[in-house]
Formats: C-alpha cells, structure tokens, sequence
C-alpha cells in the first residue's frame, strides 16, 4: 500500500509551459536585448472595465463597516449576482433557468476539474483529443478510465461520438485550444447521443462571449432537451478579465435527470465557502450593462487580433482553424514539420512564441496554437513578421 494517491503519482509531469518557458529564456540569454512577441499566452492582459473597478472598490469599502460587512457568502453565491447571470447571460439566448440551477463558483477550472466527483470511481469518461487538459487530469487522479476522441482537420476538429459505452463526455466550445465552435446541429447530435445513452455532459463554455457565428450556440441549453442531460460551466475570466479575482459559475438545472442538483449542493457546502463578497459585486457589475458593455470591448479586442492573425497566417498560405469564434487559432505546420519545429522556428527566425499543439494531446502533433489574447503591438508586429517569407 502506497501512502501517497498511486493515481496522482502516476500523473505525467506536466511539461509543456515550463518547456516553452525554457526555449524562450535559453533564446532571450542568447540574444540579449531581442523583444520576444509572446502569442502563447492564454490569460488577458487588458484591464478590468472601470465599471467593474468602481463596484469592486464600493464592495471593498462595505466589508470595513460594521453595518455593510458581510461574513460567509451563501453557497450557490448571492442571489444579486445569480439574477444578473440569469438575465444577462441566457435570457438573451431564450434560456430559462432557475436561480437554484446558478452555482456561483471561483472560476470553470475549479468546476470542470471538480464535477467528476459527481460519478462513480468506475465511470468511463471521454474527452476530446486535443483538450484542455484539467479534464484529463482530474479524472486520472481520481483513477478513472479515459476514453479519447479524436478531433481532426476533416470533421473541422469536431469530436466522434464515442464508439464505446461512456458515463460522461466534456465538450468545450468554443474549444481552448482549436478555436472551434460547435454548430447547433453538432451539439444537437451530442445531446441526442447522452439522451439515449445515459450519459451526461459536462459543456465548457468558458469563452462563450467569443462567439460570433450564428450556428454556434453559446449555450448547450439552446439545444431542446439539454437541461436533462448536460451541466454546463461559465467563467468571467476571458470575457470579462477575472483571471486574477477568479470568478465563475456551473450550472446545475433542477431538470437533470439523475437529480445532480441536490448532491451537487452536498458537495459544494462541504468543500468550498463561497466567492468574496467584493468580486460578486465586480462579477455582477461586469453583467450589468455599464461594465458589460466596457467589458465586451475588451472581447472585441481579442477578436480584432484574431482577425489580423488569422489574415497574416492564411496570407503566407497556412492551413488556419478557428479565430473567429475564440481568441485562438490552431495553425498546421507548413511543410510537414512536427510542432516543436515549428515552435523552435517561430521562436528562432520571428521572435514569435506560440504554443506546440501535441501539448494538448496526441492529435493536436502537427499543430500549433496562437492566441489573440496580447497586446496590439506584439500581435501587429508578429502578423507583419509571418509575412516576410
Ligand atoms: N476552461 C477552459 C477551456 C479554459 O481554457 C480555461 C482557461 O484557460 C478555463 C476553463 C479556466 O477558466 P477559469 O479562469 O474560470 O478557471
């Protein structure tokens, strides 16, 4: 008997951005003096809106008040802050949920890291290939089964249904890291395959606000008869700049037909006590409609780095995917080069540093992932660069 969990144990190192992180240093040492222009980021670098600055600061200055203080948050979090999820991000859609759906939590990591707790040790669970990869690793450390679908070019990086029984599914659209959205005829054959088959869903919609194609929803309960089957998680973080006040929300609804709801609520009152009074207050400023409107500049940004990358890229004749419906783009290396290559190539002749594709699984070899999510100037400046032959 070990004393140690065997499953975490038996987890691989995790090397991929203390790799990236190492080529880049070992070529700034090199090279003194050479700006770098770092595409592989995948955190915001904008501010957060003033209208959200202002609410967090009014928050702040009540916790110092005998009479505005505020002690533990309610579990599911403040019901201020569940009727502005409510109102600003699926009753635009024509989704009704319940405030008793709503769980407000620190952000979509800690929810789609801690949902599979929901099943049982045994459950199989399938992801996709490439994936964000907190679903591979929270499963692998609670010693379950994964079952991988590959998302290739042909199918526009969509995954396969599983070809064997599974319990569970996470999707994630618009997908970190292909850029790509489902369409609504995808995500239906998703939600008829977990209905007939007995499985849920757990849907991260973490960069919904990137969306821009009609056909994609932005929500998996956009899809008739999703309640029953599919849970589904929202973060502040890439739409409104919560990387660093941590906030987001799962959604558990009443409708689910194996009742997660109520052991949902166990789970959540026994580990975790609630987000900070004050970045409630920033979350709900940044859905009403002063800081949304602040806010989603930001997303308008991103996007517009997107488009100029996306344009620079398909200029100099690569193969592009995604960038319009998310602040990524996953890029096929030219001439056949594997993704560390090409990462070295970048890294070496423009000063550009992405992210190699095979970092989020097997099939994502051959691949590259550049992200909008920087500044101006480094993203014109490296769209110039891939340019120059
Ligand atoms: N889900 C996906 C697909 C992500 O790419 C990320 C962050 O990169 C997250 C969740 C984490 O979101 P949060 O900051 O809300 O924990």
């Amino acid at each position: 008997m070990s004393f140690i969990n065997p499953h975490l144990i038996s987890l691989n190192e995790n090397y991929l951005f203390a790799e990236i992180a190492r080529r880049a240093e070992a070529f700034s040492q090199e090279n003194p003096g050479v700006r770098l222009l770092r595409l592989g980021i995948g955190d915001v670098t904008l501010p957060l809106a003033p209208a959200v600055v202002d609410a967090l600061s009014r928050a702040a200055v009540e916790m110092g008040s005998a009479d505005t203080f505020r002690g533990y948050a309610p579990y599911q979090g403040y019901p201020f802050l569940i009727d502005a999820i409510l109102k600003t991000e699926y009753a635009p859609l024509g989704v009704t949920l319940h405030s008793d759906d709503i769980f407000v939590s620190d952000g979509a990591k800690s929810d789609t890291a801690n949902i599979q707790e929901l099943l049982s040790p045994d459950a199989k669970v399938a992801v996709c290939d490439p994936v964000y990869p907190v679903y591979v690793d929270s499963n692998l450390m609670a010693g379950r089964t994964i079952v991988h679908l590959p998302c290739r070019a042909e199918t526009g990086f969509a995954p396969a249904l599983p070809e064997i029984p599974v319990k569970a599914v996470y999707l994630c659209s618009p997908n970190n890291p292909t850029g790509v959205a489902l369409t609504r005829a995808q995500l239906a054959e998703w939600v008829a395959w977990a209905r007939a088959e007995n499985a849920v869903i757990f849907y991260d919609a973490a960069y919904r606000t990137y969306v821009e194609s009609p056909d994609a929803p932005r929500s998996i309960y956009e899809i008739d008869g999703a309640k029953e089957v599919a849970l589904e998680f929202g973060s502040f973080s890439k739409s409104y700049g919560f990387t660093g006040l941590r906030c987001g929300w799962a959604v558990v609804p009443a409708e689910n037909r194996w009742g997660l709801q109520k052991p949902w609520l166990r789970r959540v009152a026994t580990k975790f006590n609630g987000v900070a009074y004050p970045v409630q207050r920033a979350a709900e400023a940044a859905l009403l409609p002063e800081g949304h409107a602040q806010s989603l500049q930001n997303v308008r940004y991103y996007k517009e780095n997107a488009r100029l990358l996306l344009a620079a890229l398909r200029d100099a004749g690569l193969t592009v995917f995604g960038g319009t419906d998310a602040p990524y783009l996953w890029v096929k290396c030219p001439d056949g080069l594997d993704s560390w290559t090409w990462f070295d190539r970048l890294l070496r002749e423009k000063q550009i540093v992405t992210t190699p594709g095979e970092g989020f699984g097997a099939c994502g070899a051959g691949y590259v992932r550049f992200s909008s999510l920087g500044g101006r100037e480094d993203v014109a400046e490296a769209a110039a660069r891939i340019g120059v032959q």
